[in-house]
């Protein structure tokens, strides 16, 4: 072998200490080693070398990829070099290397040694961009957004590095996002969500953080000075979405805070997300605006809530829930003319109020099932009272939404009351309000058929949520339930006028041929102002809270209660 002169041994020199550079990250210095390669790169008299990074096939099809051109001194006539390496992640690395025209071509040994040399900067650089990709793919949303796995490293990050103390964490959902949406497009509901979303980085400030944790709901994190200026961002945000015009909506939103307290202890992000979430579950229910604040006490309750669906499929087995009974009164008579069946848990010697589960339950279908058991129970009771030859009233038994996702819907509640031997004239069934279009198909679908074989419907909850005289107008319901927040003399309202919708409310669902019945009824005073208005019936602790069935007997066995 010939010994190598003193230029190739120089080369050699150049060459190892760049691919020492390259394959050892400990060493790497962006700036020494593009000089390196630069050195390198003319050593082998090239002009260019370009090396292209994608994130998928896919992105390489249509050109989307980060294109670097490290090395560009010249003409890139003649590509004397090309490569193409897919890895098993999908991820595609290309590099090629230029020399001008009439350049000495590369002899065998230059061009092993370019390829190791290409391969070693590939291999950086898919190391570099793959952390920049793992970043996008794990840290960031579709959008660009950062995410809740950016919020969790954020945690434990402030954890290590300054700890909690005095500081706030926030989940938030924006209201109603979904009427922006429809109403401006979806572009324009991107644009307020990006506006959004910079407005309350902005108030977040650098000693915080704000991500985006899907959809129109959102995490932060930041300092307690900041929490008024929040709340009022929570409260209604201005967003200017037609400069033009100055058209502008108020963007709303309902939150979970938790304002962290001194001897909080982190043993892991759940120590805080677990805290901000339930209270954010619970604001979503409430109006827009809604701050629920959470605290050790919301936390006892949450767990509670994980106790129900743990033990959800015992309970139904071992009969905890139980149908409880109220009384539906004829306000002039004082006679009980059917009932309502309500769920309670008994447990460990509690009585659970359906508050306590139900909202867990109607998180899935779990709900139906309850509802099923219920009907079940009631019909059972109403067998056994028409057998011992006892005044039977209609009671009625309230039924999720959930259950409007079931097309055989009335077969199904048909089975049970069959079942049951139960004539369908003593079921009533208790329906809430429906908002979606969807939903509203299917509702009229089951009411109609309901009405069919003569079951009775009612309208539960009227006048809370979204009323709408459409949907009383062009179902076939039976019965209208007055909520008691439009009974005059709750809370602290404007008498006269509620005074004047309770009466409208009554006289129209008298006009309409509905029953109409007050719930919620709680004074002498409120009989009186049914009675004045004309609407017949009422249901409210004034007469009874819902009975355990045995004193609902001995309530039926009398008929009633004095109608002074
Ligand atoms: P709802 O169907 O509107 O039932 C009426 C609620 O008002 C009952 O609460 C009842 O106890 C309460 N109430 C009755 N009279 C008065 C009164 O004079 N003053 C006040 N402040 N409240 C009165 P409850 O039993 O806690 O039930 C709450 C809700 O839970 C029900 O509202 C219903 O939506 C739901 N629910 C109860 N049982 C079932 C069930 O078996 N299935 C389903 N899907 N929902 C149920
Ligand atoms: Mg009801
Ligand atoms: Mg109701």
């Amino acid at each position: 072998m010939e010994p190598l002169d003193q230029k190739q041994l120089d080369f050699n020199e150049e060459f190892y200490k760049m691919i020492d550079l390259m394959v050892s990250p400990d060493n790497y210095n962006r700036e020494r080693m593009m000089e390196q390669l630069f050195k390198v790169a003319r050593m082998f008299r090239l002009t260019k070398v370009v090396s292209e990074f994608y994130r998928t096939v896919a992105m390489e099809a249509k050109g989307q990829g980060e294109v670097l051109s490290d090395f560009d001194e010249g003409p890139a006539d003649v590509r004397v070099l090309y490569r193409r390496y897919q890895l098993d992640n999908g991820v595609v690395l290309k590099a090629s290397a230029y020399m001008a025209e009439g350049t000495r071509p590369l002899d065998e040994d230059e061009e092993k040694k370019l390829d190791i040399c290409i391969r070693s900067m590939l291999n950086l650089l898919s190391r570099k961009r793959m952390q920049a990709t793992i970043e996008m793919l794990g840290y960031r949303d579709q959008d660009g957004y950062p995410n809740f796995p950016a919020f969790f490293r954020y945690l434990d990050e402030q954890n290590i590095t300054g700890g909690f103390k005095g500081y706030t964490a926030m989940l938030y959902n924006l209201r109603q996002f979904s009427l922006i949406n429809r109403d401006l497009g979806h572009d324009m509901g991107d644009h307020i969500i990006r506006t959004h979303f910079e407005m309350i980085k902005a108030v977040v400030g650098d000693r915080g953080f704000l991500v985006r944790v899907g959809g129109d709901n959102f995490a932060a994190i930041f300092p307690n000075e900041q929490l008024d200026k929040m709340i009022k961002a929570m409260e209604g945000l201005p967003i200017v979405y037609d400069k033009e015009n100055n058209r502008r909506v108020m963007v709303s939103a309902c939150a979970g805070v938790y304002i962290i307290p001194p001897d909080f202890e982190y043993r892991n992000q759940g120590s805080i997300v677990d805290m901000i979430y339930p209270a954010c579950q619970t604001a979503k229910l409430e109006k827009e605006g809604t701050i629920v604040y959470a605290s050790k006490k919301s936390l006892e309750k949450k767990e509670s809530l994980l106790r129900v669906r743990r033990h959800f499929e015992e309970a139904l087995e071992k009969e905890y829930f139980h149908a409880f009974y109220q009384p539906k009164v004829d306000v002039k008579t004082g006679k009980i003319i059917g009932a309502e069946a309500l769920c309670r848990c008994i447990y460990d010697g509690r009585i659970v109020p359906p508050a306590e589960f139900i909202p867990v339950l109607e998180q899935n279908t779990d709900i139906c099932r309850l509802d099923f058991y219920m009907l079940d129970h009631v019909c059972k009771d109403i067998r056994r009272w028409l057998d011992a030859g006892m005044n039977v009233v209609r009671v009625s038994v309230n039924l999720s939404r959930k259950h409007l996702l079931d097309v055989d819907l009335l077969e199904h509640l048909m089975k049970v009351i069959d079942k049951n031997k139960v004539p369908y004239k003593y079921i009533e069934i208790e329906l809430t309000e429906t908002t979606t279009e969807v939903e509203y198909k299917k509702l009229r679908r089951l009411v109609e058929g309901l009405r069919e074989v003569g079951i009775s419907t009612a309208v539960d909850d009227f006048g809370v949520g979204y009323s709408s005289l459409n949907l009383i107008r062009e179902l076939s319901w039976n019965v209208l339930k007055i909520d008691r927040s439009l009974l005059p003399g709750v809370g602290n309202d404007n008498r006269k006028m509620s005074n004047l919708m309770f009466h409208h409310i009554a006289a129209m669902a008298k006009d309409m041929g509905l029953e109409c019945i007050t719930e919620g009824v709680e004074t002498a005073d409120q009989v009186e102002v049914l009675k004045k208005n004309d609407c017949p019936y009422a249901q409210g602790f004034f007469y009874d809270k819902p009975l355990p069935v045995e004193e609902f007997e001995e309530r039926l066995k009398k008929g009633g209660y004095d109608p002074a």
